[in-house]
C-alpha cells in the first residue's frame, strides 16, 4: 500500500562541518528534527534511509572531474568558496546528501510514498556543472530530476524553487533541457544576483525557465499571487510528471540572510498549491528537498508546517 508522506534524514548530516558562527550549521537540522518530533505528523511519516549517492550518479548533472575536485578540497578542508566552507568528512556527508535526495525519489518514482521531505545538509541549489557556491556542494535536486529521468523512465520534471536565493546552479544545469521546466522564485537583489525575468532558457529550451525576482518586504499574500497567477498556469502548460521542491525556507520573516516576510502558514499555501496541482498532472507526486533556511525558529516552524501538508493534503486547496 502507497502511504502518503516519506521522510529522510541521516544523523550523519549533522558532521558537515562549516566552521565557526557559519550560518549553515547542524542546528539548522537539529532544531528542525526536534520540532518534528515534537508534532503530531511525526508518527505518520515514513522513514527512508539515505544511502551515498554513486559517483556515476552525481555525474548526471555534474561534470565527471567535479566530484573528485570536491573530494580533495574536503579532505584537505580547503573551502571551496570564500563562504563554501567543508570539513574532513563533508564529501561524504554531500554524497549522503544527495543520496537521501535520491532515496525518497526512488520511493515516490516506485510507489512507495507518495510524496516525500528529504532534510538533507549540505544544500544544493547554488551548485552548477563545475563550481560549488553558497554553501553547496553537489546540485542535489538537479541530479535527483535527472536521476528519475535516467533510472525510473520519467519523461517531464519540474523543479519548483522557493528559496529565498536564486537557484542558479539548478538554471544553469538545465538551461538547454527543454524536459525540465525550472522556475525560481526569490529576492531580488539579493546573493547570488542572477535569476531575472529575461532568464528564460536556452532557444531549443524557451520558456522552460522562469525567474519571478521579488523585492525586499514581499510575504504571504505576493508569493502566493505569484504561484497562483504565474507558476501555476506555467506548470499546467508544460504537465510535468514529477514535481520536485527546492524547499528552502530562508525567505521566513525571521531569517537573518534576507528581507522577506513569508510566514510557515504561508509556506503551507504554498505547498497545497503545488500539492493541487500535481494531482492534475503528476498523479500528486512531490519530493522535496531542504535547501537554506538559517533561522532556527523559522525553518523549524516551516518543515513542519510544509510536512504537514504533504501529510494532509486531501486532494482540495
Ligand atoms: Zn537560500
Amino acid at each position: 500500500m502507497t502511504q502518503q508522506t516519506g521522510f529522510a534524514y541521516h544523523p550523519d548530516y549533522l558532521n558537515h562541518d562549516t566552521g565557526p558562527n557559519h550560518p549553515e550549521r547542524p542546528d539548522r537540522l537539529r532544531a528542525s528534527l526536534a520540532a518534528l518530533q515534537e508534532s503530531e505528523v511525526w508518527e505518520q511519516l515514513h522513514p527512508i534511509e539515505p544511502v551515498p549517492a554513486r559517483v556515476a550518479q552525481l555525474c548526471y548533472a555534474h561534470n565527471p572531474a567535479y566530484p573528485e575536485h570536491i573530494r580533495r578540497h574536503c579532505e584537505q578542508e580547503i573551502p571551496l568558496t570564500y563562504d563554501t566552507t567543508v570539513g574532513h568528512e563533508s564529501y561524504d556527508i554531500a554524497l549522503l546528501s544527495t543520496g537521501g535526495v535520491l532515496r525518497v525519489a526512488e520511493a515516490v518514482a516506485i510507489g512507495t510514498v507518495k510524496n516525500a521531505f528529504a532534510m538533507v545538509r549540505p544544500p544544493g541549489h547554488h551548485a552548477t556543472q563545475g563550481q560549488s557556491m553558497g554553501f553547496c556542494l553537489f546540485n542535489n535536486i538537479a541530479i535527483a530530476a535527472r536521476y528519475l529521468q535516467r533510472e525510473h523512465g520519467v519523461g517531464k520534471v519540474a523543479i519548483v524553487d522557493w528559496d529565498v536565493h536564486h537557484g542558479n546552479g539548478t538554471q544553469d544545469i538545465f538551461y538547454e533541457d527543454e524536459t525540465v521546466f525550472f522556475f525560481s522564485i526569490h529576492q531580488s537583489p539579493l546573493y547570488p544576483g542572477t535569476g531575472s525575468r529575461y532568464e528564460q532558457g536556452s532557444e531549443k529550451a524557451r520558456g522552460t525557465t522562469l525567474n519571478v525576482p521579488m523585492p525586499e518586504g514581499s510575504g504571504d499574500d505576493e508569493y502566493i499571487a505569484v504561484f497562483t497567477d504565474v507558476l501555476i498556469p506555467a506548470l499546467r502548460d508544460f504537465s510535468p510528471e514529477v514535481i520536485l521542491i527546492s524547499a528552502g525556507f530562508d525567505a521566513h520573516y525571521l531569517d537573518p540572510l534576507a528581507g522577506t516576510e513569508l510566514t510557515a502558514d504561508g509556506f503551507s499555501t504554498l505547498t497545497d498549491l503545488i500539492l493541487e496541482l500535481a494531482e492534475e498532472t503528476a498523479s500528486g507526486r512531490v519530493i522535496s528537498a531542504l535547501e537554506g533556511g538559517y533561522s532556527l525558529e523559522g525553518v523549524s516552524e516551516s518543515v513542519v508546517a510544509h510536512v504537514e501538508r504533504l501529510l494532509k493534503f486531501d486532494g482540495s486547496v
